[in-house]
């Protein structure tokens, strides 16, 4: 079977270069005699490589030296226990936005710890837009600001990094991260689970501010804990080795063809061509406001469901597949993240324009 336009929210799709070159290494790792899934995390080679996943992350994010990089497990969903336990101990409050479902477990974790306060929310609009939230709104003793910059599910993202003042601003970027430059220095802490534009999964990367480290509560588990990870290099215990093998060499990628400057040129040439469609036409109603559209995630409905079952059914025949929206959503989702190439982009257009054509609604 040929490969397919694989439009999956997450776990989703990788550059082809990148798997090949696992392939090429798969059974015997620059001479090592193993695979990177058989070395152990202590050995030189294994340092190597996540050293090196670290300074290429630090290069394609630009970084600042004061802040640390650390490689975990637990997945995006982890941080949202982690987050108020290392850092919801000052005045025991914090701040969320609501933008989505993401955000609202986070919230929801959050509450458990602290006075987790929702600032604002966009519920009443389904999440089709994102709260637009001024300085004087946050509480002024709160920890920390928490948002998600990217809606996954929804297909929106934040237009503005909300401004905190001395508040260190918390960012779950699991389905952004990579896809554009994004100014570090304006967050305290960022966190992403691997899976959506950067390794499979099993890996979740957490770049913190070093001056929010070592503020953990005494009942944190040690495995959440930031300062030890930071203290242990991501290597406290054995790191999901494999994964940031992978993200090693997707970063690697990125650089490649030119780094984040260079991504976000391609993901908005993809982007316009899928929105500059749905803006086109009025078969396909796109619900998401149009500032606050996602670049990664395009959500789309033909307003019948049945309709939007058979859009996914013939797509899949065209090798057109993972095209279903989110269970809460309905319709159709597009994750067109970095790697996804422009022709996948060109060929869902070409299909929707096709179906529209051959199934006239009532
Ligand atoms: C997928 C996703 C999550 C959940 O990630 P897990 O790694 O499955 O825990 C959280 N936040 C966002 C924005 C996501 O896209």
């Amino acid at each position: 079977m040929e490969r397919v336009y694989n439009f999956s929210a997450g776990p989703s799709i990788l550059p082809e270069a990148v798997l090949e070159k696992a392939a090429e290494e798969m059974l015997n790792y620059q001479g090592s005699g193993m695979s990177v899934m058989e070395m152990s995390h202590r050995s030189p080679v294994y340092e190597k490589i996540i050293a090196d996943a670290e300074a290429l992350l630090r290069e394609v994010m630009e970084i600042p030296e004061n802040y640390k990089v650390l490689f975990l497990q637990g997945g995006a969903s982890t941080q949202f226990a982690a987050v108020p336990l290392n850092l919801m101990n000052g005045n025991h409050k914090a701040d969320y936005i609501l933008s989505g479902q993401f955000s609202t477990k986070a919230y929801q974790e959050a509450q458990k710890y602290g006075d987790a306060f929702a600032v604002a929310s966009s519920k009443a609009d389904n999440f089709s837009v994102v709260p637009n939230v001024a300085k004087e709104e946050f509480r002024a003793d709160a920890d920390y600001v928490h948002i998600c910059f990217n809606n996954t599910i929804y297909g929106t993202k934040f237009p503005y990094i909300p401004d905190t003042g001395d508040i260190p601003l918390v960012a779950d970027m699991s389905s952004c991260i990579l896809s554009e430059p994004v100014d570090v220095s304006k967050f305290g802490v960022i966190y992403a689970g691997a899976q959506k534009n950067m390794a499979p999964a099993g890996l979740t990367v957490v770049i913190i501010r070093e001056d929010l480290l070592g503020k953990a509560s005494s009942q944190t588990p040690t495995m959440l804990d930031y300062k030890v990870m930071a203290d242990n290099g991501s290597m406290y215990n054995t790191p999901p080795c494999y994964c940031i093998y992978m993200a090693k060499l997707v970063y690697e990628w990125i650089l490649g063809l030119g780094g984040l400057k260079a991504m976000k040129e391609r993901n908005e040439k993809k982007a316009a061509l899928l929105y500059g469609y749905l803006d086109s036409q009025d078969y396909y109603l796109a619900p998401v406001q149009k500032d606050c559209r996602s670049m990664m995630n395009v959500t789309f409905v033909t307003g019948d469901a049945d309709l939007d079952k058979k859009f996914c059914a013939e797509a899949a025949k065209e090798g057109l597949v993972n095209l279903k929206g989110h269970r809460s959503v309905g319709g159709m989702r597009a994750s067109i993240y970095n790697a996804m190439p422009y022709e996948g982009v060109e060929k869902l257009v070409a299909f929707m324009k096709a179906f529209a054509k051959e199934n006239p609604k009532k």
